[in-house]
């Protein structure tokens, strides 16, 4: 076997400004070790002789100035270009960073991007890598992930901000959902909003009200906290470039108090953006190329990103083990609620004399709890005397899941990351059902 191993490692050289990309398929592993040079992966830096490794993931490693890497274990694809955007990505920082040092000395704050553009331009890519090296400079910028379908930080389905304080993991992103669950109730949390959903159509009303409350704790946050305010924020999007996609980008324009736009990849989006934008000259437009690395990923690769998140989230990562805590809860003990008719269902479907909007942000409890079993459920950090109007508008203190149904003695089986800390009485049901494999 050692003769394989030897075999099944292949040696890069990379010439300067270009990069290693392979693919790991979620059954497969591989890993990358710098051998000599400098290196980074979506703007972290690699130490060199540490061996990084890797399963259902999509990599670039990227060299300034030119290295020797290894590359062990089984990739779906894997090549070198000297082609890549990253010197206009890295422009793209140095300008952000003038905007901190006028901020700085001005008393201001420091930009807030809005990386726009399709599914699958690199925009999330981006956001690591202007992260990266706004903390290489000593900034704390804070990541906002609007996108509520992929869990980058924790659960699909939520939207979060982050203070950047660490270098981003390389094998993990932006961190495991683990090291999350395993922060449940502590500073380090990020501020979360349970949506629910995907898709931002499936529930307009509530994307827009929950993407405003994060934007007030965003703001909140800055106030108090000078390098927070002076690092700025970096948002990540849905990609969503509908109708839908530019009314909630306007919103989070104004929620954020967005000054710089950027767009990727997609000359119309930004022609759009410039023109819908034009009275405001204190918001700047600018365009990226895209990077002939990124990779579509099909809605069965983001199925498999989704439940690999949530295994995660409660039973951790090689880096990061967690043994979850399965309790027996007597379902009338929490109230579980959803929230009202989902934008899908026709206005007629409604009662008579409720408004649509009102419905879509409207809790509704859950009294049957068969429809309870294998779901996801946010715990919210609003208290038992809370009323719904206020615990819809709490954001999350974790995540639990319902893995049996008893529905004649009306017990749930519930397990979770972290014991008794978690169970407040305010419990939120998503669209997200999981089954333990
Ligand atoms: P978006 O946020 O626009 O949907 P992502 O940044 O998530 O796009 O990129 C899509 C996929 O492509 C991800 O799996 C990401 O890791 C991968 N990717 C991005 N840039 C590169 C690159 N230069 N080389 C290889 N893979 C890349």
């Amino acid at each position: 076997w050692l003769l394989k191993a030897i075999v099944d490692t292949r040696e890069y050289n990379l010439e300067q400004e270009s990069e290693l990309r392979f693919e790991v398929e979620f059954s497969s592993k591989a890993s990358v070790k710098l051998v000599s040079g400098t290196a980074e992966i979506f703007g972290t830096e690699l130490a060199t002789g540490v061996t990084y490794h890797f399963f259902g993931r999509k990599i670039a490693v990227f060299t300034w100035h030119g290295c020797c890497l290894e590359l062990t274990g089984q990739c779906s694809v894997e090549y070198t270009a000297n082609e890549t955007p990253m010197s206009s990505y890295l422009n793209l920082h140095l300008a952000l960073e003038q905007l901190r040092e006028n901020a700085a000395q001005q008393g201001e704050q420091g930009p807030r991007v809005l990386v726009l553009g399709p599914h699958d331009v690199g925009k999330t890519s981006l956001c690591k890598i202007l992260l990266s090296y706004a903390l290489r400079q000593g900034r704390r910028p804070l990541h906002v992930s609007l996108d509520c379908s992929e869990g980058s930080i924790t659960m699909p389905g939520t939207m979060t901000a982050t203070s950047i304080s660490h270098i981003i993991d390389v094998e993990e992103g932006f961190g495991s959902t683990a090291t999350t669950a395993a922060s449940m109730g502590s500073t380090t949390m990020p501020l979360a909003y349970y949506y629910g959903y995907q898709n931002p159509s499936e529930n307009l009303q509530l994307y827009k009200l929950l993407t405003s409350k994060l934007a007030q704790g965003v703001k909140a946050r800055s106030a108090i906290d000078d390098e927070t305010r002076l690092g700025g924020q970096i948002i990540d999007t849905t990609g969503l470039i509908d109708n839908v996609g530019y009314d909630i980008i306007q919103h989070a324009i104004e929620q954020f108090s967005v000054n710089v736009v950027v767009v990727l990849g997609h000359e119309r989006l930004y022609s759009d953006m410039t023109r819908i934008l034009r009275d405001k000259p204190e918001i700047s437009v600018v365009k990226v190329a895209k990077s002939g690395g990124v990779v579509e990923r099909d809605q069965q690769f983001r199925t498999q990103l989704q439940r690999s998140k949530i295994h995660e989230y409660f039973y951790g990562t090689s880096k990061c083990e967690l043994s979850p805590y399965s309790t027996l809860t007597n379902f009338t003990d929490v109230s579980i609620w959803r929230v009202g008719e989902s934008s899908l269902a026709p206005t007629s479907a409604l009662p008579i004399g409720m408004d649509r909007q009102l419905s879509e942000t409207q809790l509704v409890k859950i009294d049957n709890a068969d429809i309870l079993l294998h779901s996801i459920l946010a715990v919210l950090n609003a208290d038992e005397t809370d009323n719904e109007a206020n615990a819809l508008e709490s954001n999350v203190a974790g995540f639990i899941y319902v893995s049996d149904v008893d529905d004649a003695k009306q017990k749930l089986t519930i397990l979770s990351p972290a014991p008794g800390r978690l169970l407040k009485r305010h419990l939120l049901m998503g669209s997200f059902k999981w089954i333990e494999s």
